[in-house]
């Protein structure tokens, strides 16, 4: 039997963000496990409202009041759907915590995850950004999003090519009204050659030859942990920029003019990747604060919360952050996380 969903009226959403600002939601809409979507959303009170799905809100920047449904899930089944010599068919409910999923996957003897360790969030967000890190992302593994399409009122299962995946970026991230991610299905390979070529991957396993899948996690566990300042001790959403992709011309005309900056491949020779906490230090930021709000001192890309910032005075700070890289270096930075409640371009 179905257990009834949970409607809440004018909630605020301070824990649910790891910024730790404060905004309210009109409502909040919590669907348990054993309860159904559809059943939920025809609540005949919030039917026609604007709808923002949640997991941790570790990838969020409220910066004013939402004045629909803020939605959580809370299934979180895992399965493996298929298994073979050479890996497995797995499926993730959207409210798995993907951490806890990575740690999964490598107990069932799977690959592919383990440069994905210690990212915050759910299973559900995944793909809206395509997660990635230390030179895995994730549209590398998955086949299938299962989705709550809202245009059409019914659940779709979406193949990975229809998702739209490239850097930090998807269908979803520009249709935010339209889907409800509800479970993603992942192939997962039991054999993987390592990827330990993204800077100090490989110090960290000092005289480690042959990692292990959970070698590597904690490795990359035990790099994040230094590196990236923990939400629960200081507020922030991880990088607040992407690296700016630009023509591989432009690349290198800055380059030369700015020894040490680094850059990347983007998956085509016409164009580069550039290190955005590199422009954002070169423009003295790193460290930086004003009132409540701050740029880390530990990590120049990462916007902070040291206490009582409203989202408003963050989204200032990371405004003027990128009004210095574009007069400095003639570069756009855009955002990462998803802005709610303020008139920008979205990320
Ligand atoms: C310290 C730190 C480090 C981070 N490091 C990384 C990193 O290395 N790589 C990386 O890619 N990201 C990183 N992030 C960003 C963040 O962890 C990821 O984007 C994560 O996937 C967000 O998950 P969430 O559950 O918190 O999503 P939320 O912040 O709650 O939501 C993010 C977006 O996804 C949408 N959404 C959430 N769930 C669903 C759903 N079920 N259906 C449809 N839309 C949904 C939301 O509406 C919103 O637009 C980091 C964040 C922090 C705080």
């Amino acid at each position: 039997m179905s257990e009834d969903h949970t409607l809440q009226a004018d909630v605020s959403l301070r824990p649910l963000n790891t910024f730790g600002v404060e905004a309210r939601a009109a409502w909040l809409l919590t669907v348990p496990a054993s309860g159904t979507l559809p059943e939920a959303l025809a609540d005949p009170r919030i039917v026609g409202l604007p709808l923002m799905c949640i997991g941790d809100g570790s990838n969020l920047l409220l910066v004013g009041d939402f004045p629909g449904v803020v939605l959580r899930q809370a299934s979180t089944g895992l399965a493996v759907l298929e298994d073979d010599d050479t890996g497995a068919h797995v499926r993730a409910d959207a409210a798995v915590g993907w951490d806890g999923f990575v740690d999964w996957s490598i107990a069932q003897g799977l690959a592919g995850l383990e440069n994905l360790a210690l990212i915050p969030g759910r299973v559900g967000a995944a793909p809206i950004q395509n997660i990635g890190a230390y030179g895995t992302e994730i549209d590398e593994f998955i086949t299938t999003v299962e989705a709550w399409d809202r245009n059409a009122g019914r659940s779709v299962r979406l193949s990975s090519a229809d998702c739209g995946f490239t850097y930090r970026d998807s269908r979803f991230k520009h249709e935010l009204d339209r889907w409800i991610v509800t479970a993603l299905e992942l192939r997962l390979p039991r054999l993987r050659e390592p990827r330990l070529d993204y800077p100090g991957v490989r110090e960290e396993l000092g005289s480690l030859a042959n990692p292990s899948t959970a070698e590597i996690a904690a490795a990359i566990r035990r790099i994040r942990r230094r590196k990236l300042p923990d939400p629960s001790v200081i507020g922030n959403a991880g990088s607040f920029f992407k690296n700016p992709i630009v023509p591989t011309d432009v690349a290198v005309a800055l380059i030369a003019a700015n020894p040490g900056l680094p850059s990347y491949a983007a998956g085509t020779p016409e164009r580069r990747k550039l290190s955005a906490a590199w422009l954002i230090e070169a423009c003295g930021w790193r460290g930086r604060r004003e009132r409540d709000a701050g740029v880390s001192s530990r990590h120049a890309l990462v916007v902070v919360n040291h206490g009582n910032a409203t989202g408003a005075e963050l989204l200032a700070l990371a405004r003027r952050v990128a009004e210095s890289v574009r007069a400095r270096f003639g570069v756009e930075l855009v955002p990462e996380p998803r802005i709610v409640g303020a008139d920008v371009v979205r990320g």
